[in-house]
């Protein structure tokens, strides 16, 4: 359930800067700079960053094809090793989300970076017995 970026929404022939991007695509800055660190190019390491429309176009077009390749069940998606990836068994937590969904998260076990992603709760159950247990989050803060 990761956001979808429009490639198509910048200009290719302009430059842009990371709040231009922020503001372009209603996100943080945060957000953008983490781009950067995925692999969006900046036209030189000078301050503002300067980030060619093109590059931001291939990027968001790549993004979109990341983000659509699946996980097996018990992985979730890590942003930085770009691969789909086990959790560390003791890292793994759950948040309900709504009422049909919940938020499993869990270190990846190559990078040990945060992971999430979303998951019907009529998978918990299954969830469970894969990795033997998986505690809320709220029960594990307490313990
Ligand atoms: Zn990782």
């Amino acid at each position: 359930m990761a956001k979808r970026y429009n490639p198509n929404k910048c200009k290719i022939n302009r430059n842009y800067t990371v709040s231009d991007i922020a503001k372009l695509y209603g996100v943080h800055k945060n957000t953008v700079k983490n781009w950067i660190k995925r692999g969006l190019k900046k036209i030189d390491n000078h301050r503002p960053y300067l980030i060619l429309g093109s590059e931001l176009r291939e990027f968001l077009k790549d993004l979109r094809t990341i983000n659509k390749r699946p996980c097996e069940f018990g992985e979730i998606y890590c942003f930085c090793c770009n691969s789909a990836r086990e959790p560390l068994q003791e890292s793994i937590e759950f948040e309900p989300y709504n009422l049909s969904l919940f938020v499993l998260k869990g270190r990846c076990n190559i990078c040990n970076s945060l992971m999430n992603k979303y998951q019907r709760l009529e998978d918990l159950a299954r969830l469970q017995r894969y990795f033997a247990v998986i505690l809320p989050l709220q029960q594990k803060r307490l313990s």
